[in-house]
């Protein structure tokens, strides 16, 4: 296959740790006969040094025109970078928000897994996480409260604010399909989430979820209420296979499912639109603190390149090899800082993808 990749390194540990997935990705070529072509894009701080802007509109149809785009993460240190000195749409940040809309990307996947060797990172009692979980959380990302019409007035001189949470059919079932889709490559349960005895909204979601579901009767489903799904992945997290859920629930139900797995430098997302097109990234930031020192973990953008070729090109038996072999670096004790612990050899960034490149 003949895949073409755009590649934003972007700021901070993007580059080192974009370099790695590279080098993984022109492994699994090798090894299964596919050729990677790359185009390099600016955004973010090092497109604002260049050009003066976060995101050109050259960069935007030159992602537009590839098949999938593979990103590091963007921006600096918020207190001294003079990146954020500029106004808000001129910042590093105001790049990303470009792409997502220009490329249409609503849905969200967010996987959270709990690696069998990282298990005394999880914040939960041991009990539970001796069972394990293996999750994708799926938020709807262009629709819902953060979308909606919102203002602050002054009504009889009480100050009154206004966030209006909208969806219509057509936004809910789009997402209902990718979510039913994904579960078909994986465990075949949906379970979507809504707060159908409050809202008019997750009625809705609830009905168009329940049309979606007839179309694949080899997907289990269920409904679940929001605050009991809450609940749920810090007393079960076992039981979850997708997550199906909007705008707000899904932003903050993810970040409580990542902070369960322990590790942020572990955790690949990706973004999605209609048609099999694509961004993926790692969950985490630039990570300033670390940045050129070839410190940072690079597993989080090497699972997202496996999330890539499973979910953009449709290559599960190369992305099941990268998701091996990181699984194997670390049953043999292989850590970058973040994940260090007693007994295990810590390495640099570069030296991990050497590891797991060997290993595909
Ligand atoms: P961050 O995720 O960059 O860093 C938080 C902590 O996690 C730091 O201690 C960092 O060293 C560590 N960390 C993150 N990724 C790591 C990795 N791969 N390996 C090892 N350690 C890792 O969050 P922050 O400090 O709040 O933000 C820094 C910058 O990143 C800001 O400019 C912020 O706006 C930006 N940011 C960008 C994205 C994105 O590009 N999608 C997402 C979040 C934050």
């Amino acid at each position: 296959m003949n895949c073409n990749i755009a590649v934003i390194k972007g700021d901070g540990i993007g580059p080192e740790v974009v370099t790695q997935a590279m080098k993984i990705l022109d492994a699994v070529g090798e090894k299964y006969g596919h050729t990677f072509n790359y185009e390099q894009l600016l955004m973010g701080g090092c497109s604002i040094d260049v050009h003066g802007v976060p995101l050109t509109d050259e960069a935007v149809a030159r992602a537009k025109a590839s098949d999938a785009v593979l990103l590091g993460s963007i921006g600096g240190n918020t207190s001294t970078s003079p990146w954020y000195k500029l106004p808000p749409e001129k910042r590093p940040e105001a790049g990303l928000l470009k792409i997502r809309k220009e490329l249409g990307l609503f849905a969200n996947l967010r996987p959270a897994y709990l690696y069998e060797q990282l298990k005394a990172a999880c914040p939960l009692k041991e009990e539970i996480a001796n069972k394990g979980f293996d999750m994708m959380i799926m938020r709807e990302l262009t629709g819902g409260l953060y979308f909606g019409s919102r203002k602050t007035e002054e009504i009889d001189g009480v100050m009154t604010a206004v966030d209006t949470l909208t969806y219509n059919e057509n936004e809910i079932r789009r997402i209902a399909i990718k979510g039913f889709d994904i579960a078909m490559k994986r465990r075949k349960k949906v379970t979507s989430v809504d707060k159908a005895n409050v809202l008019d909204s997750s009625r809705l979601w609830r009905k168009i979820v329940e049309e979606v579901a007839k179309d694949y009767p080899e997907v289990t489903y269920e409904h679940m209420l929001v605050d009991n799904c809450a609940m749920q992945l810090v007393k079960d997290p076992a039981q979850f296979d997708v997550v199906l859920t909007e705008n707000m629930f899904g932003d903050i139900l993810s970040d409580e499912a990542s902070m369960i797995t322990g590790s942020i430098g572990m955790l690949a997302s990706a973004s999605l639109n209609e048609t099999k097109f694509g961004m993926y990234e790692p969950s985490g930031g630039s990570a300033p603190d670390i940045a050129g020192q070839n410190k940072a973990n690079p597993i989080a953008t090497i699972l997202s390149a496996a999330m890539m070729l499973r979910y953009t090109f449709d290559l599960d038996k190369e992305a099941d090899a990268i998701e091996h072999a990181v699984k194997q670096v670390l049953i043999e004790g292989y850590r970058t800082c973040d994940i260090v612990s007693e007994g295990t050899t810590l390495v640099a960034c570069d030296e991990m993808g050497d590891l797991i490149k060997q290993r595909i």
